[in-house]
């Protein structure tokens, strides 16, 4: 399956519920007024955009609409999707072209961390990078074996420590052993649930330490991974997180089973972070880069 097909088809139950809602408030009206854009606020909100983002994408078309004297209610679809190309283009490359580099994955648990760091790792050791992980989720056992298993399937080395181990002191090892070893990038987990949100909040800042000091002149990017079928929940998580951590992108997970797709446009207009990632499965290649112009074409037909 080609790239765009396969973001068109993981966004199919997002497009299914937006594109026919659009679709119909477009056809039923015979001139654009105030009533239109209350309704296509409406549906924006119903795909998860958020009130404020879906008022502000509406101010936009409503004033050109005006600017540029448009009258048929036909072409207000074909200038929503403009608005969602337009706004979502923003810079989303992974910055990691220092060696060793260092992406730390943050996040609560069950949105999927330690899928993406499997589908990551081997996309980039497709890339011809030498990838090493390392295992910072130490709260459950089961969390470093999951990794394991990632390890395994793509073939890169890991670092784990057992279950209740000082996070901070695996991300110190598993530094340690990328400079050995002349790796490129380093990939950590963390986890995401801990005995409350304060302690989860410190632990993020004491690896965020470690990793400072001893990578002061490495490309570090910082990825939040958000679940898409969470809605505005996700948004929340953003927000709370970005009080902890230096996010530098969202990797926006479960793409491919939400009518919620809409949130792309929360994260990227409330929070100002820009969506880097999006998972649409759980197999290894069902990860891609954000772009938003497919992004905007996937949301319509
Ligand atoms: P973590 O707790 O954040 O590390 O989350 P996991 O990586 O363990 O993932 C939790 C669940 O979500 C697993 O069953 C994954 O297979 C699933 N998952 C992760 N990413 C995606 C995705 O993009 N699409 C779908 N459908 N499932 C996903
Ligand atoms: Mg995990």
């Amino acid at each position: 399956m080609g790239l765009f097909s396969k973001i068109k088809s993981g966004l199919q139950k997002t497009r299914d519920q937006f594109s026919n809602a659009v679709n119909s408030v477009v056809s039923a009206f015979t001139r654009i007024d105030d009533e239109l854009f209350e309704e296509l606020e409406e549906i924006l909100v119903l795909a998860d955009t958020g009130v404020p983002t879906a008022q502000r994408i509406c101010e936009k078309l409503k004033k050109r609409v005006k600017d540029e004297r448009v009258t048929d209610p036909a072409l207000i679809k074909q200038m929503l999707k403009e608005e969602i190309a337009t706004t979502l283009d923003v810079d989303n490359s992974l910055k990691i072209s220092t060696k060793p580099s260092l992406i730390l994955v943050i996040g609560v648990n069950g949105v999927g961390k330690t899928t993406s760091i499997g589908k990551i790792a081997a996309r980039l050791k497709s890339e011809g990078k030498s990838v090493i992980l390392g295992a910072a989720d130490t709260f459950r056992a089961a969390a470093s074996e999951q990794l394991q298993i990632w390890a395994d399937r793509v073939g890169v080395p890991i670092v784990k420590h057992g279950e209740g181990s000082d996070p901070a002191a695996v991300v110190f090892d598993t530094i340690a052993s990328a400079k050995s070893r002349g790796s490129d990038v380093i990939i950590c987990d963390t986890a995401g649930r801990l005995h409350n949100k304060k302690n989860l909040m410190d632990e993020l800042a004491k690896i965020s330490r470690i990793i400072a000091r001893e990578l002061p002149d490495s490309d570090v990017e910082v990825l939040l991974v958000l679940d898409a079928t969470t809605g505005q929940n996700a948004v929340n998580q953003a927000r709370e997180f970005k009080n902890a951590a230096d996010i530098t992108g969202i990797v926006l997970t479960k793409l491919d089973g939400t009518a919620r797709g809409g949130v792309v446009l929360a994260i990227n207009d409330e929070l100002n972070i820009p969506v880097k990632l999006i998972g649409v499965g759980e197999q290894m290649d069902d990860l891609q880069d954000f772009s938003a112009q497919d992004f905007a074409d996937a949301m319509f037909d």
